[in-house]
């Protein structure tokens, strides 16, 4: 083992890699070594836990303890590798020609390995305005963790004036991506012999002519938008990824139940674009359906609701985030991040990290060993725009 003083981003990546935190397990034998870390720096964290217990979240404050400052924010969950064909233990940290190996190591614990390495520099810079971490659970199973972290923040009256969302970027700025919206719907019927059928309500049916709908408000979609040309494709889409019904073929069905997917343009509501397939529930198809059996009917439940990114790529985050990188554009991403939630609660929130997402979820997942050097020398540049000594005099995240 490493003394601490000569630990690399790349020794604590090997520590993050090394703890199968694969969504649906726990995180906190991570999350107790990421405390322990900061520990021996002196940094005292707070471990936020679900109500299971079995995961937790992560917050810890470096520099003054006062309003503002920024977070760096990361997921310590990484997707599964069941099936995957990797050449070499994903939750070992291993190096071929320059890449590092590993679950996790695009998506994203290099980012956080590049955070925690950057801690005794962050408290070298004497900050005017503290760095807060924020490492989140449940990420990759539709960013169902980071609402009740962005609450424990709230609750402490933090407001950070800016966040920084390590996603793997190749360290470019990202200023947008599309949201997330799922929703399970349910069509209750009534079940008899199929031989009488119009005695019964087909569930199957019903849920076809829904998910017909769904397809041509999609199609409209392509034709009228909105549409945004930075994503591909430039417009909000819905479909429907998953349909379970009936249980024979001469019994008319019950029940049918699907998931419906709306990935919409950040600047769309998906509740109002669910409200008018709900609408064409309610007034055309449930109207038929009870003038058969009135117990019958259609519900829809959300389960995932993750919002987009639209950052003003003018912001005082971005601006700070183009100076260090050097890189002018403002790019948008096909993929979501809790950067969307970050954003709905207020604060000015980009996506800039080392690695590519062309790696992420894939088998043989690796970051390039020089990615990871760049996440450093963000860092590095961070702490001295943020410390008292070398600020730009530009630098406005430093001032009230
Ligand atoms: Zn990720």
């Amino acid at each position: 083992m490493l003394s601490e003083s000569v630990m690399t981003s790349r020794d604590i990546l090997a520590h993050l890699v090394g703890f199968n935190t694969v969504s649906s397990t726990s995180n906190l034998a991570l999350i107790d070594w990421v405390r322990g870390y900061l520990e021996r720096h002196g940094i005292r964290s707070e471990v936020i836990r679900d109500e299971t217990g079995t995961k937790a979240h992560l917050w810890a404050t470096i520099g003054p303890d006062r309003d503002g400052g920024i977070v760096l924010s990361g997921h310590t969950d990484v997707v599964p590798v069941d099936g995957q064909p990797w050449t070499s233990d994903p939750f070992t940290l291993t190096e071929r020609d320059g890449r590092l190996y590993g679950r996790g190591t695009a998506d994203m614990k290099g980012f956080i390995a590049v955070a925690l390495n950057a801690v005794e520099r962050f408290k070298a810079a004497a900050l005017d305005r503290p760095v807060h971490l924020a490492f989140s659970y449940d990420e990759e199973i539709g960013c169902l963790g980071v609402p009740s972290l962005l609450e424990a923040i709230g609750q402490h009256g933090i407001r950070p004036v800016a966040c920084i969302v390590g996603e793997p970027t190749m360290m470019k700025l990202v200023v947008g991506h599309k949201g997330i919206l799922c929703a399970r719907g349910h069509v209750r019927g009534l079940e008899c012999h199929s031989s009488m059928a119009p005695e019964g309500v087909n569930a199957v049916q019903y849920a076809a002519r829904i998910i017909d709908f769904v397809r041509r408000e999609t199609e409209r979609r392509y034709k009228e938008g909105p549409f945004d040309h930075r994503f591909t494709p430039s417009t909000t889409t819905l479909h429907v990824g998953t349909v379970h019904g009936g249980t024979a073929f001469n019994i008319v069905p019950r029940d049918c139940r699907f998931d419906l997917e709306i990935r919409h343009l950040p600047t769309e509501d998906p509740h109002r674009i669910l409200q008018s397939v709900e609408r064409y529930c309610r007034d055309v198809l449930e109207p038929e359906m009870r003038a058969v059996a009135p117990e019958t009917g259609i519900t829809f439940s959300v389960v995932c609701d993750t919002p987009g990114l639209a950052a003003d790529p003018e912001s005082d985050i971005a601006a700070t985030v183009r100076r260090i990188t050097g890189d002018n554009d403002s790019a948008v991403v096909a993929y979501t991040t809790e950067a969307g939630h970050y954003s709905r609660a207020g604060y000015p929130t980009i996506v800039c990290g080392p690695g590519s997402m062309e790696q992420g979820h894939k088998p043989d997942e690796f970051i390039e060993a020089s990615q990871l050097e760049a996440g450093d020398r963000f860092m590095e540049t961070l702490a001295g725009m943020l410390g008292r000594k070398d600020v730009p005099s530009d630098n406005t995240l430093r001032s009230d």
